[in-house]
């Protein structure tokens, strides 16, 4: 435990596992503005875990940090047990080539906010592309995989499609079903509707829903506190770059222990 972030509350977890990620007591600035200070955060196997907090609160850096967008400037990540952004050489940690952070980054996925579909390549080949191309799968296998990611996301009849004739919600579901197609070991995004309109909203929420079902690790930034309270296993909520409170999702919204949380939860409803 880091005991950095007074306030923090600490879930017990019983299970004597690694965690997939676990993140402590992690450090970000930008200039002179401190974006993490001190943020924890553990993530075990099937878990779906919501973030939650004001705007400026770190959410975005946490995310970033993990998926070794940005460098840290304290603390540690690992990912199932092994150190991200360093590797031991004589003795010592140094920080990684870039094929070594590109390697790690591969157990990883990010879905952001603007989904970044190649638009001259069909909805099939965005989601085919780096299994074969990075990871090494057969066409016919990434094909398979991709089609079974559709049904997934309720897009089996636009494979063939391309972007520009899908609406923003079809576009950010095959920006996910890509994310899983490399079968990560966590999938992390980063306020995945926060660009749709309203009605588009519900149809990636339950895409998102449908792969958290079926068993996929989660980190969600998000401002949709229902998603929150239905679909993620544990909320936490950040503020000024910390983890003030890490529940399992009921007592987060039935029982906060924080002014702060209580505050935000009063804003948010
Ligand atoms: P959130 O996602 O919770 O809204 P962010 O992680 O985006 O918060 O930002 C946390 C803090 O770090 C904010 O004060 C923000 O202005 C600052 N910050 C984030 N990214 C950068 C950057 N690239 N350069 C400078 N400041 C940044
Ligand atoms: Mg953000």
């Amino acid at each position: 435990m880091t005991g950095v972030s007074s306030g923090l509350i600490v879930q017990p977890h019983t299970v004597e596992e690694t965690p997939v990620l676990r993140v402590t007591d992690v450090r970000k600035a930008f200039g002179d503005q401190l974006a993490l200070d001190g943020a924890s955060l553990d993530v075990y196997e099937g878990e779906v875990v919501a973030i939650l907090g004001p705007s400026g609160s770190g959410k975005s850096t946490l995310v970033r940090c993990i998926d070794q967008l940005e460098t840290i400037d304290g603390g540690a990540m690992f990912l199932d047990g092994e150190l991200l952004g360093y590797e031991e050489f004589r003795g010592h940690l140094r920080p990684r080539t870039d094929a070594g952070v590109q390697h790690q980054r591969r157990r990883m996925s990010m879905v952001f906010q603007q989904f970044n579909l190649f638009p001259h390549w069909t909805v099939l080949r965005n989601i085919t592309e780096a299994p074969v191309k990075v990871h090494g799968l057969s066409p016919a296998e990434a094909r398979a995989r991709a089609l079974e990611l559709l049904e997934q996301v309720g897009l089996s009849d636009k494979a063939d499609a391309y972007p520009r004739h899908l609406s923003g919600g079809q576009q950010q579901r095959v920006a996910i079903a890509r994310s899983v197609a490399v079968q990560p070991r966590i999938l992390l995004f980063d306020e995945p509707t926060s660009a749709l309109d309203p009605e588009l909203v519900g149809e990636v929420l339950q895409a998102m829903k449908a792969l958290a079902a079926v068993g996929h690790t989660m980190v969600v930034v998000t401002h949709e506190m229902a998603f929150a309270r239905e679909v993620a296993d544990r909320c936490v909520f950040m503020a000024e770059g910390r983890v003030i409170e890490d529940r399992p999702a009921d007592d987060f919204f039935a029982d906060p222990s924080s002014e702060r949380l209580r505050a935000f939860l009063a804003r948010s409803a």
